[in-house]
């Protein structure tokens, strides 16, 4: 009887507050048992709390945090029965975020520009493309964990195939085995440049080259389709420009070189005995001169952290200066470890304010064609990750880079859906979220570069203009 009058003076304390609950709950711990359902209650109650301010902890004062949701190629054009891929997903996690929050289009870059993922993920994360790009190589380098310095060169590169002609037959050559036939040609001096080359996933490496004077400002020796001949790398400058010039010569001498050693590599002896294309020459595309630029802690005062697969994304983070939080089983496709990312997102979000996550597979569906493909992987993401970051302590973000309509199979400028939730937001009446829902949403229609200002405003970062 004594319990029970103890347990009703508890109930009547928790109608005031938690808090002021605590301190008279501690000292009577004893009665409070797990196997009765008010002890349960509190319990939990308490390790939520526990939870929620180990986060606060970790947080600038009076400032909130924010998670930043990129699906690359999201936006889409209606196709199947009117309607796009994610229209017909099954999304009541994001939907639940959109009926909560404030929603809009974004014109990724402007109006009309058909975005670059490079170029469209500068501009959402507040960073002007025209102004910071510095060309794909550099992301592609920085994401595989190469140095970089200022002045160095940095390619995409892929290992191929090519007859004694040099005619291309496989562009995307060497799946297995790359990591020794890429160590073969690691570290090489031509004329004193010194080139080092990764290899990252499959077929695809990044090459740097650190030596004085190295322009971007050269063609791809790539041929971007199969059957063509390896094309020469060129000066792009109009006017004769010397470090173009060099640097064009440099290529031109590695491809040559990556010929010689590839193709009568023991690895490729082994693949011909198989009866499979040697991965025998390195074709290199997409330039790019590394620069240092302001990273976001010192232009926008909040810590960052990126959550990605595939190594372009992971550039760019790095690239700004945020930290790139390692994730297993993320592939870059559709069969990526989204639990795993969820998983990372939360913990990251304890020591950084700001979380960048991305998923590249519905990128994948779009440039495929595949609406189903498409429709799955958006199903996806919403039952294993935005479920489970939905309701932290943070202001939640979900956009995509740029569209990808599966009937055109590439990006396109159609604007994409954004959606902000969070403390404080003009929630508005939109409750779903799609590319024609958020058309009449609160935030109207902005542009990617406005983003992150708008959301660090709501997260307690503000600069005011003027006084
Ligand atoms: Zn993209
Ligand atoms: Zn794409």
């Amino acid at each position: 009887m004594e319990k029970e009058a103890e347990l009703i003076q508890m109930r009547s304390y928790l109608l005031v507050s938690w808090n002021d609950t605590f301190s008279f709950l501690e000292k009577r711990k004893p009665v409070l048992k797990e196997n009765n359902s008010f002890g349960k209650a509190f319990l939990s109650k308490k390790r939520f709390m526990n939870t929620k301010s180990s986060i606060d902890k970790n947080k600038a004062k009076d400032k909130d945090k924010a998670i930043l949701l990129i699906c690359d190629g999201l936006g889409d054009r209606p196709a199947l029965d009117g309607k796009t891929p994610l229209q017909a997903a099954d999304t009541p996690n994001i939907d639940e975020i959109s009926k909560e929050g404030i929603n809009g289009l974004m014109d990724v870059i402007s109006p009309g520009i058909v975005p670059g993922s490079d170029t469209a993920h500068l501009a959402i994360l507040g960073y002007d493309p025209y102004k910071y790009y510095p060309g794909r190589g550099v992301f592609e380098a920085l994401g595989a964990d190469m140095e970089l310095r200022k002045g160095d060169v940095a390619f995409r590169a892929n290992f191929a195939t090519v007859d004694d002609k040099m005619r291309v037959t496989d562009r995307r050559a060497g799946r297995k085995g790359s990591k020794e036939l890429a160590e073969a040609l690691n570290g090489l001096d031509i004329v004193g440049v010194k080139v080092f080359l990764k290899n990252t996933t499959e077929h695809r490496c990044a090459v740097v080259m650190k030596g004085e004077n190295l322009s971007k400002y050269v063609s791809d020796v790539d041929t971007h389709e199969e059957g063509g001949i390896v094309k020469d790398c060129k000066p792009l400058t109009l006017k004769e420009d010397e470090d173009a010039r060099k640097t064009a010569d440099i290529v031109n001498e590695f491809v040559r070189k990556s010929y010689e050693i590839l193709n009568e590599h023991p690895v490729n002896e082994e693949r011909r005995r198989r009866g499979e294309p040697p991965a025998n020459i390195i074709l290199l595309r997409g330039a790019g001169s590394y620069e240092e630029v302001p990273l976001m802690k010192a232009r926008f005062g909040f810590s960052a952290a990126c959550v990605a697969g595939a190594s372009l994304y992971k550039g760019v983070a790095k690239y700004l200066g945020m930290d790139v939080v390692p994730v297993e089983g993320t592939t870059g496709r559709a069969d990526t470890n989204l639990n795993n990312k969820a998983e990372e997102t939360l913990h990251a979000l304890k020591e950084h304010d700001f979380v960048f996550v991305h998923v590249k597979g519905t990128d994948n569906s779009g440039h495929e064609g595949d609406f189903e493909g498409k429709r799955k992987m958006i199903s996806r993401i919403d039952k294993e990750l935005v479920a489970r970051i939905k309701d932290v302590d943070a202001y939640i973000v979900i956009t995509a880079d740029h569209s990808t309509p599966v009937s055109i199979k590439r990006h396109s400028s159609d604007p994409v859906p954004v959606v902000i939730k969070g403390a404080g937001v003009r929630k508005d009446e939109v409750n779903k979220f799609d590319e024609f829902s958020a058309a009449s949403g609160g935030l109207g229609r902005i542009r990617g570069m406005d983003l992150v200002p708008i959301l660090s405003d709501f997260m307690g970062y503000y600069k005011m203009y003027g006084t």
